[in-house]
């Protein structure tokens, strides 16, 4: 039998999850977001989850594609838009929305001489300086678009860089940002808010929303927990020991002799590691669940398989199950514990991971 370290995707949770957007934000549209091959859970996994949003926002033209293809009707929103002519006329074919966020995107739809109408997303730069035209621009190109027959503007939209702090000054000032341009164009609807606006700023709603992470089961903030907000783990991430046997104490256990035994105490060996995702700078003491039962990483994490104290799970024994992350242990967790967000653990699992889908 293969190697049982696996990511189990659980569609029920990703329903859930897109049902208590609806309740955050019932006057809006749900645009997906399932960049970074789902945030990790696999772009066409969280379709059938996920088959009730009303759109499916992504970076990658050949899984907008592909998506299309495997039947799915709805809205696909191309987050960074064209890179280049091709991606336009491919965009036409598969009738894929997309953010035009720069000059060179909109020279591609002047020189188009496609009649098909084709949904953009104009993007505004309010302040968080990565992708848009800024209030200055924006007249000007709001100008050029509209006199293209053939374009739509779907949406104009702005992205927040802190809306997961009420209060912030940043936040205040990219808001009324964003209002002055909107009164350029007041008949356009407006799509400003990912998670974290989603759940903070009822007014920022707009026509659409743009989820991301809290469809997967995470938290978009830091003091508010994903269980504290009612979503659900869409990923559970699980392997097992495969070996399990006692120290003495004074033992040290792993690279760097970095954890040393405080007593003799039974060892398990779970075979994951950072080549499977599960980050190498997690710390000792890092929780972990075996047989659902409370425990700790030691030592350091290696490429292809972790240290666990086993004390308060004596009975644990070979092929015992080991959890990562997922229902009873959340990602946000072990992610703080990593110094980074719940993002960059549930997108970055390596492909020799086998993944599963719980029915
Ligand atoms: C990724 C992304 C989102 C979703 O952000 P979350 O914090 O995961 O909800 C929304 N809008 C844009 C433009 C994005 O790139």
């Amino acid at each position: 039998m293969s190697r049982s370290t696996k990511i189990e995707i659980n569609p029920s949770a990703l329903t859930h999850n897109l049902q208590r957007v609806r309740e955050f934000a019932p006057n809006s549209k749900i645009m997906a977001m399932i960049k970074a091959n789902a945030y990790g859970h696999g772009t066409l996994a969280v379709t059938t989850g996920l088959s009730d949003a009303d759109g499916f926002g992504l970076i990658n033209i050949d899984k907008a594609i592909e998506l299309r293809k495997s039947g799915i009707a709805v809205k696909i929103l191309l987050l960074q838009g064209c890179f280049n002519a091709a991606d336009l006329n491919a965009a036409l074919e598969y009738d894929l929305d997309i953010v035009v966020h720069n000059h060179q995107q909109i020279k591609y739809l002047q020189q188009s001489n496609s009649t098909s109408t084709i949904n953009i997303w104009l993007k505004c730069n309010t302040g968080m300086n990565r992708l848009g035209f800024s209030a200055k621009e924006l007249p000007q190109a709001l100008e050029q678009i509209q006199k293209l027959p053939s374009v739509k503007i779907e949406c104009l939209m702005t992205h927040f860089a802190s809306a997961n702090t009420p209060g912030s000054a940043g936040f205040t000032k990219q808001l009324a940002n964003f209002q002055k341009i909107h009164k350029l164009a007041p008949e356009l609807p407006i799509s400003l808010a990912s998670s974290a606006g989603i759940i903070n700023f009822p007014e920022i709603h707009g026509a659409w929303v743009r989820p991301g992470i809290m469809l997967y089961g995470g938290s978009p903030l830091s003091d508010t927990s994903a269980s504290e907000l009612n979503l659900l783990p869409a990923m559970q991430f699980s392997t097992e020991l495969i070996s399990v046997y006692n120290c003495s104490a004074g033992d040290s256990v792993g690279y760097n002799e970095a954890w040393t035994c405080p007593e003799a105490m039974p060892i398990g060996l779970a075979t994951v590691g950072y080549g499977d995702g599960y980050p190498r700078h997690l710390p000792s003491g890092t929780p972990v669940l075996v047989n659902n039962k409370l425990v700790s990483l030691i030592g350091m994490v290696s490429m292809d398989i972790i240290a666990l104290d086993l004390r308060g799970c004596a009975d644990a024994k070979l092929g015992d199950p080991v959890v990562l992350w997922g229902d009873n242990l959340a990602v946000d967790a072990v992610a703080s514990l990593a110094g980074t967000i719940s993002y960059e653990l549930l997108s970055q699992i390596t492909a020799r991971v086998t993944r599963t889908q719980r029915t």
